[in-house]
C-alpha cells in the first residue's frame, strides 16, 4: 500500500516507514493511496469472527507489508473488550473504554507501540524511539501505558500539575515500566505544550540526544498507525448488531461521536468509505464547537475564545485529523489543501467551497453541547435508563437525541469514574476528595460497572513521582535518559 500526504509533496512505500514519519516531510498527513473495499461477503464473513481476528482481517489490508502485524494486534486486544449495548429505544452505546487507561485512546495506543517496535525491526532502525507528549489527561496515561513496556521505547508525559483529574494523575504516577515517565509541570496546559514543542524544534539537543542512540518521536493522534486500529470498531460494532438481530443487513446506522481532534470520527468515515453501511455520521461537539459551525457553513474558524469544559478531552479549536477528510472531499486536491491549511495558519481561519461543503454535508450532522445540557444529560439518562455516561459521551447523547434519523450507536469515549467528581456534581451527590473516594462513592450510588482497570490503581506500586518548572522541561528530558 503506498500513503500520500495530503500536501502532494511526500508518499511513502508501505506502512512501515509511514507510522515511523509521522507527519509526512512536506506538513501533511498521510493516506493510503488507493482505500481498499470490503464486499458483501467479506463482510458476512467479518460477523463470523471475534474482534481480535476482524482487526487482523481489516488492518492487514492497510499494513500487508508488515506480514507479522497480527502478532501486534492479538497482543494488544487480547483482553480488551469493546461491546455495543443496547441502552435506549435506538440507540446503542459502543463502549471504547474498556482498555488499561479506561479511554478510547488505548484502542490505539495499545496497538502503535507494537507496531513501530515492529517497523523498526523491519527497518533496521537500531535507536531508542523516544515519546514525548503534552497532555490535558487522557493521552498521558494512554501513552504511558502502551509504550512503558515496549522494548526499544521511552516515553514521557508531560501534564500541567493543576490542570487533570485526581484519577489521570494517578494512572500517570503509578508504575508504567522502568523507561516510563509522568511529569508534572508547574505551568498550564499552553505551557506544558509549548515546552513539548520546544524540544522538537531545538536540534542541539536532538543531536545530543541522537549521540547517545536516541531519536524523538510523537505518536500523537495524527499518525496513520493510530487512525487505523479505530476503523476496526465500527465494523466490529455493525457485526455485533447485525449478529444481536438489531440491525438489518442493509440497514443504514448512523454514528454519533464525540469530537475533539477529528480522530474517531475520521476512522468512521473511513469505515464508511470501504463499504461499512454507515448512514450518517454524526459529528458532536462541546461549548467549543468549531467543528459543527463548519460542517453548518463551510467555514472554519478558530478565531475565538477557548473554553474549558467537563469534556476536557474535545477542548479543541484546531482539529488536525479534519485536512485528511477535506484532501478526500476536494477530490484529492492538494494545492486546495494548502492554501486552506496555510490560511487557518496565518489568519486562523479558511472556507470551503459550495461543493465540498455540500459533499461533507451528505455524510455527516453535527451539533454541540454546552455545559448545563452536558450534565442534565448525564442525570437524564441515569434516571431514565440507568446507564452512566461520562461527559465527552454525554455531549454526544444530546446531540444525538437533538437530531436522531436512523438506529444509532454513540460512540462513548471514557468510563464515567474516569471523570468521576463531575459526573457526581450532575446526579447532585455530594463532593469527595481524591479519585479513590469519588469512584467508591459513584459505585455506591449507582453500582455501575467500575473497570478493573481503575480498581487495581488503588494498590498499583507508584512509579517516578516527577516535576518540573516548563523552561525546564528540555533538561529534564535528558536527565533521564542520561540516567536511564
Ligand atoms: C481524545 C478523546 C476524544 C476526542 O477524540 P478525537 O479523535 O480527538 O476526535 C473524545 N473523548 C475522549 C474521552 C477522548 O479521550
Amino acid at each position: 500500500m503506498q500513503y500520500i500526504s495530503t500536501r502532494g509533496g511526500d508518499r511513502k512505500s508501505g506502512a512501515a516507514p509511514t507510522i515511523l514519519a509521522g507527519l509526512a516531510g512536506d506538513g501533511g498527513l498521510f493516506v493510503p493511496a488507493d482505500i481498499p473495499r470490503v464486499n458483501a461477503a467479506q463482510l458476512a464473513a467479518l460477523r463470523a469472527m471475534d474482534y481480535t481476528r476482524r482487526a487482523e482481517t481489516l488492518l492487514g489490508l492497510f499494513f500487508e507489508d508488515m506480514p507479522q502485524v497480527g502478532q501486534c494486534i492479538r497482543r494488544a486486544y487480547a483482553r480488551f473488550d469493546i461491546p455495543v449495548r443496547p441502552v435506549a429505544p435506538g440507540a446503542h452505546v459502543l463502549e471504547l473504554w474498556r482498555g488499561p487507561t479506561a479511554a478510547f485512546k488505548d484502542v490505539a495506543l495499545q496497538f502503535l507501540p507494537l507496531a513501530l517496535e515492529q517497523a523498526k525491526a523491519q527497518q533496521n532502525i537500531s535507536e531508542e524511539t523516544v515519546i514525548l507528549v503534552a497532555t490535558s489527561g487522557d493521552t498521558g496515561g494512554a501513552a504511558l501505558n502502551g509504550f512503558g513496556r515496549v522494548p526499544g521505547m521511552r516515553v514521557a508525559a508531560f501534564y500541567p500539575k493543576d490542570g487533570v483529574s485526581d484519577l489521570q494523575r494517578l494512572q500517570m504516577t503509578t508504575d508504567n515500566g522502568p523507561h516510563a515517565w509522568g511529569i508534572a509541570v508547574d505551568g498550564n496546559f499552553d505551557d506544558t505544550q509549548r515546552g513539548v514543542k520546544a524540544i522538537f524544534s531545538n536540534r542541539d539537543i536532538q543531536e545530543r540526544l541522537a549521540g547517545q542512540g536516541y531519536a524523538l518521536s510523537s505518536a500523537n493522534s495524527i499518525n496513520w498507525g493510530r487512525l487505523a486500529p479505530q476503523i476496526v470498531y465500527y465494523f466490529s460494532a455493525w457485526c455485533d448488531l447485525v449478529n444481536a438481530g438489531a440491525l438489518g443487513n442493509d440497514e443504514p446506522i448512523d454514528f454519533v461521536v464525540p469530537t475533539g481532534n477529528f480522530g474517531n470520527i475520521l476512522a468512521g468515515w473511513y469505515a464508511r468509505e470501504m463499504g461499512l453501511p454507515i448512514g450518517r455520521l454524526v459529528c458532536a461537539s462541546n461549548r467549543n464547537h468549531v467543528l459543527s459551525d463548519f460542517f453548518a457553513d463551510g467555514v472554519y474558524d478558530a478565531r475565538r475564545e477557548f473554553h474549558k469544559t467537563i469534556s476536557p478531552s474535545m477542548d479543541i479549536l484546531v482539529s488536525s485529523n479534519l485536512e485528511r477528510l477535506l484532501f478526500e472531499l476536494s477530490g484529492r486536491d492538494a494545492a486546495a489543501v494548502r492554501a486552506m491549511m496555510s490560511s487557518l495558519n496565518d489568519a486562523g481561519t479558511y472556507s470551503v467551497d459550495k461543493a465540498l461543503l455540500k459533499r461533507a454535508q451528505g455524510v455527516f450532522d453535527a451539533g454541540y453541547a454546552g455545559e448545563d445540557a452536558t450534565r442534565a444529560t448525564i442525570r437524564w439518562v441515569w434516571e431514565a435508563y440507568g446507564y452512566l455516561l461520562d461527559p465527552h459521551t454525554a455531549v454526544a447523547w444530546n446531540v444525538w437525541e437533538k437530531g436522531r434519523r436512523n438506529h444509532a450507536v454513540i460512540v462513548s469515549t471514557a468510563s464515567p469514574y474516569k471523570f468521576a467528581s463531575d459526573v457526581m456534581a450532575s446526579l447532585d451527590l455530594p463532593a469527595q476528595d481524591g479519585a479513590q473516594s469519588q469512584c467508591r462513592a459513584l459505585y455506591a450510588a449507582t453500582e455501575f460497572d467500575m473497570p478493573q482497570s481503575l480498581a487495581r490503581l488503588w494498590t498499583a506500586p507508584a512509579g517516578h513521582n516527577l516535576s518540573c518548572g516548563y523552561e525546564d522541561m528540555p533538561q529534564a528530558v535528558e536527565t533521564l535518559l542520561g540516567h536511564g
